[in-house]
């Protein structure tokens, strides 16, 4: 009966479902959203805490089964279940998520989460195990990536426990974790575009120094490119034997980051990075 084109793996396990819910520390006065209730395991749990619960479920059949499930009980009136793709639609004003996530959506989803204003006080998420360590990866690990930064500078981000496939019907290929992402609030003051643009540079070859990425010529010309775009908009002269190379690797190297890594940059180091890439009129985007 279950469609695992749409991740639909149930858990099966009352103790694993309820610690779940233990976990996700629900206040009365909280208004949840759950995606992907399914047949409403952890929904009717959590609906005996909530203010109220909004749903997003993508199988109409999975929705009616909810709306069975609680049917003329005491809580009923706390649940909303809206059909359709949670990625797709607008999202109401929530103070916590809870969901066990079809895993094809780890991460928009949880973009999409980060991006969400007013900003949620946490979320407690069931991902693939090995997703889930890339969200938790520290630097110098092997599973860091542009991921863990990226949602690291915007959320904290800890472990809370691990799930084995078995403990699913049907079981899937791999074993899941679930996660607390709670978003830093007020969000750091940063450009983004700029930012990502710098990430996906210096994680374009994570074992590779700084300094090799910016000699790569496609990367210098591209940034030599930007600076003299950013130039031309401010009406900035720009010097008649400009070496845009010797610039650049002058500021690395007095900086310190020209043999820095980004597998082992912390995320304060990129920060710093795009400080100084911006204070001599490198840009991103
Ligand atoms: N919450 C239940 C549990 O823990 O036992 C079921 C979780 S199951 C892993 C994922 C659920 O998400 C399925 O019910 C599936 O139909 C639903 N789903 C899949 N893709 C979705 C989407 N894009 N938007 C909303 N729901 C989705």
């Amino acid at each position: 009966p279950f469609n695992t084109d749409f991740g639909q793996h149930i858990l099966k396990n009352p103790g694993i479902v309820n610690a779940i819910v233990e976990k996700s520390a629900i206040k009365s006065s909280d208004t949840v959203l759950e995606v992907g209730p399914g047949t409403g395991n952890l929904t009717v749990k959590m609906l005996e805490q909530a203010k109220k619960l909004i749903a997003f479920e993508l199988d109409p059949r999975m929705v009616s089964e909810l709306k069975k499930r609680v049917l003329g009980t005491p809580v009923q009136t706390r649940l909303e279940v809206r059909q359709g793709d949670v990625m797709k639609q607008e999202w109401p004003e929530f103070d916590v998520c809870v969901a066990n996530l079809p895993y094809q959506i780890s991460s928009p989803f949880v973009f999409k989460l980060l991006l969400q204003r007013p900003l949620p006080r946490y979320a407690v998420l069931m991902f693939q195990k090995e997703f889930a360590e890339r969200l938790l990866a520290k630097p110098g690990s092997k599973e860091y990536c542009r991921l863990s930064v990226n949602v690291q500078l915007l959320a904290k981000v800890e472990h809370l426990m691990k799930v084995k496939r078995t403990e699913f019907r049907p079981p899937p290929q791999v074993d899941s974790a679930v996660v607390r992402i709670a978003p830093r609030n007020p969000p750091p003051p940063l450009n983004f575009d700029e930012w990502e643009g710098m990430l996906r540079l210096c994680f374009m070859r994570k074992n590779k120094t700084i300094l090799s990425i910016v000699r790569l010529s496609n990367v210098n010309d591209l940034l030599e490119e930007n600076y003299r775009r950013v130039c031309r908009m401010k009406n900035k002269d720009i010097p008649e034997d400009l070496n845009f190379t010797e610039l650049i690797e002058k500021a690395l190297t007095e900086s310190g980051f020209a043999e820095k890594r980004a597998r082992s940059m912390k995320i304060d180091e990129f920060l710093q990075l795009l400080i100084i890439f911006n204070r001599i009129g490198v840009h991103f985007h």
